[in-house]
């Protein structure tokens, strides 16, 4: 018998989802963001489902190829660009689009003995400072790269750092299109957040939008909705059984280092799913899970290999029940992985990107 905890990614959410970012953004084309191994989700598991995406966007250039392996013939865009310029001879083989984001990747390009034209994406750094043109430079380097025989498209794009938080998009997109008007070419702004929260504004319709997280049924803004708001389904879920069950009497501690005290006497079940599968191990006592379809929480320490969670309320739960971590529970119940990450003090994306490899995961 193999350990009895298994991931599973939901084929008909990935669909359900980048439909709901096409909705969102109705006159745009949609990128699906795959970066990250498709955030942790596996390319091959996600990609008949995303089919439906206009394009596919990532960092990697084996992930491109990977995609390109896939039988995709259609566009494919690395969000960083090139990482040394004999990077741009895969580009040109495997057709991909590349963000350009700083000079000496221009450099490259102008040194570049090319057989097909580049399509770049032009990123601006509009206020996140972490990649991308100044607005003061990026004129210039739009001229320069217009100028080259071994370009044939250039797109304008430039990346969100607030869309999900307070400070919102209105500065960014003023100096996007300070910086970028007049000038041809197609644009490219939103990420989930912005897909989901500012689609409405005028002021970032573009050609294309990027749906990384959104598409993987994890809100941005969470706490402030979470997905049954936005109308998105978990793709990822994480589940394992009771391999155990102990009972307390008050004054029993739980797991290394006692940090929990039962105050009452107590059911708790052993559950085969620890920090060496990719739970966060900085998940406190409490963090909600769902046994059998109903709700719980974890009691104590998580271990490598095992948590323990409350079965008090729950009698008739016990060795062989199931827990989801997060994800689809039995019955239609569902434990999205975003009120995880907030219990454990992080967001979705890492607790997608961090399940670990030794769980085995199956495509739904
Ligand atoms: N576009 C770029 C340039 C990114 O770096 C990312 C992710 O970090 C995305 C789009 C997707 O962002 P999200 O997952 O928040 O939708």
């Amino acid at each position: 018998m193999p350990r009895p905890i298994e991931a599973i990614v939901h084929q008909p959410a990935l669909a359900h989802n980048i439909a709901r970012a096409r909705a969102c953004a109705p006159d745009a084309q949609v990128f699906a963001v795959v970066k990250a191994n498709a955030y942790g989700h596996g390319i091959e598991r996600v990609f008949d489902a995303l089919r439906a995406a206009d394009g596919f966007a990532l960092l990697d250039l084996d992930e491109a190829q990977r995609v390109r392996d896939l039988g995709w013939r259609g566009p494919i865009l690395l969000l960083e660009g090139c990482f040394e310029t004999r990077d741009l001879e895969l580009c040109s083989r495997l057709k991909l689009w590349h963000a350009v984001h700083h000079e000496q990747q221009v450099d490259w390009l102008a040194m570049h003995k090319t057989h097909e034209p580049h399509r770049v994406f032009l990123k601006l750094n509009s206020g996140m400072n972490r990649l991308g043109f100044t607005p003061s430079a990026f004129r210039g380097a739009w001229t320069r790269l217009n100028a080259l025989p071994q370009v044939d498209e250039i797109s304008l794009m430039t990346h969100f750092s607030d869309a999900d938080g307070p400070r919102g998009i209105a500065h960014q997109t003023a100096v996007f299109k300070e910086a970028t008007a007049d000038l041809p070419g197609a644009r490219s702004l939103s990420n989930s957040a912005a897909i989901l929260r500012h689609s409405q504004d005028p002021a970032v319709r573009a050609d294309w939008v990027r749906s990384g997280i959104m598409t993987y049924g994890s809100a941005p803004d969470f706490p402030e909705h979470d997905i049954a708001h936005w109308d998105l389904k978990p793709t990822m879920t994480l589940r394992a059984k009771v391999l155990a069950v102990q009972h307390l009497r008050e004054g029993d501690s739980v797991g290394y280092g006692s940090s929990f005290v039962a105050q009452r006497a107590m059911r708790i079940g052993t559950v085969a799913c620890g920090y060496a599968d990719g739970y966060p191990r900085h998940a406190p006592h409490g963090t909600p899970v769902l046994v059998g379809g109903q709700r719980s929480t974890t009691i104590g320490r998580v271990s490598m290999d095992m948590l323990a969670v409350d079965l008090t309320d729950l009698p008739a739960e016990g060795i062989g029940s199931e827990v989801t971590l997060w994800g689809q529970g039995p019955q239609g119940a569902v434990l999205p992985i975003d009120e995880v990450a907030r219990a454990a003090g992080t967001i979705g994306y890492e607790l997608m990107c961090a399940l670990a490899r030794r769980v085995p995961v199956h495509v739904e």
